[in-house]
């Protein structure tokens, strides 16, 4: 297949572009076989359109690597691929091993996959508000299997709370305790955190660094190179519309710099935005207790 970008991949290998702090970070979530949730919910990709992606890795040469192969690297342990690239799963859905490990396992590829440390939670209850569809997290067993065919196991805080929000106590509790409860599943050191939300401040980088995290991924970064900062990683957001010459694109070094300014640009935004949504939740809030009120007196 004469896929385009196969050229500029090539060029950038000659001009010595590839290296260690720009290895591109793909972020995934749900994989689904079902094309209306997938049409609805930016974060469902449809299990064809995945294989298709792994298809274009292959034939573009690129191997997946996990951190744990990365911080080999780093110690001189492991060479860098010629083509490296990291593929992460948010939240860890039970689909994760339903659909895409089996593909993944086809073509002898592994990655990453960031779960909830309370391990008593069996769904996504976190999205209820937003409206979005449950569906079933991964079982301490299935994160064993994948972890023994090569696949690394990040945390993904405990309850999936937003972390810049959350008092001190709770924050540690969302760190320490992802970490903990998931070594005890593993019985191997849990190295990577992914950020609900992708949001993340100096503290909290400071809090992770402490509790013996090596890698902390975001999603926009206020550097231009995926791995420039080690506790604020920056990913390659993949959507349900993400087709395979999308991602061909995303595998592009402009592409990394396109990704920093426009989330340099929606995190202003993005603030203003949540500003507004708490306020209205407010007035909401201040309705309902009035309507309480009245329903009590009458
Ligand atoms: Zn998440």
């Amino acid at each position: 297949m004469n896929f385009y970008p196969t050229e500029i991949l090539r060029q950038q290998e000659q001009n010595g572009d590839i290296k260690s702090d720009n290895i591109t970070v793909l972020m995934y979530h749900q994989i689904s076989e079902n094309k209306a949730i997938c049409r609805k919910y930016w974060t469902c990709l449809h299990v064809d359109i995945f294989h298709k992606h792994l298809k274009l890795l292959e034939q573009l040469g690129y191997t997946p690597i996990t951190f744990k192969d990365y911080q080999l690297v780093l110690s001189g342990e492991l060479a860098l691929p010629r083509r490296p690239v990291i593929i992460t799963f948010d939240d860890g859905y039970e689909h994760v091993y339903n659909l895409a490990y089996p593909l993944l396992q086809k073509y002898g590829m592994a990655a990453v996959v960031f779960s909830i440390g309370n391990r008593q939670l069996e769904t996504n209850e976190w999205d209820q508000s937003e409206g979005i569809p449950t569906f079933r997290l991964l079982k301490d067993n299935q994160l064993r299997e994948l972890q023994a065919n090569g696949f690394e196991i990040g945390a993904h805080s405990m309850d999936h709370s937003d972390l810049t929000t959350i008092p001190d106590s709770a924050l540690r509790q969302e760190i320490h305790g992802a970490k903990y409860y998931l070594e005890d599943v593993l019985q191997s050191p849990v190295i990577s955190i992914s950020y609900p939300y992708g949001l993340v401040n100096s503290p909290i980088k400071a809090l992770v660094r402490s509790a013996g995290f090596q890698f902390g991924c975001a999603v926009s970064t206020p550097h231009p190179s995926h791995l420039s900062d080690h506790y604020e990683i920056g990913r390659s957001t993949i959507l349900n519309s993400t087709g395979p010459l999308a991602l061909g694109i995303r595998l592009l070094r402009a592409y990394t710099y396109y990704e920093w300014a426009r989330h340099r640009l929606s995190r202003v935004r993005g603030y203003r935005w949540r500003r507004k949504r708490k306020a209205l939740r407010e007035s909401a809030r201040i309705k309902q207790d009035e309507i309480t009120t009245r329903e009590a007196v009458t």
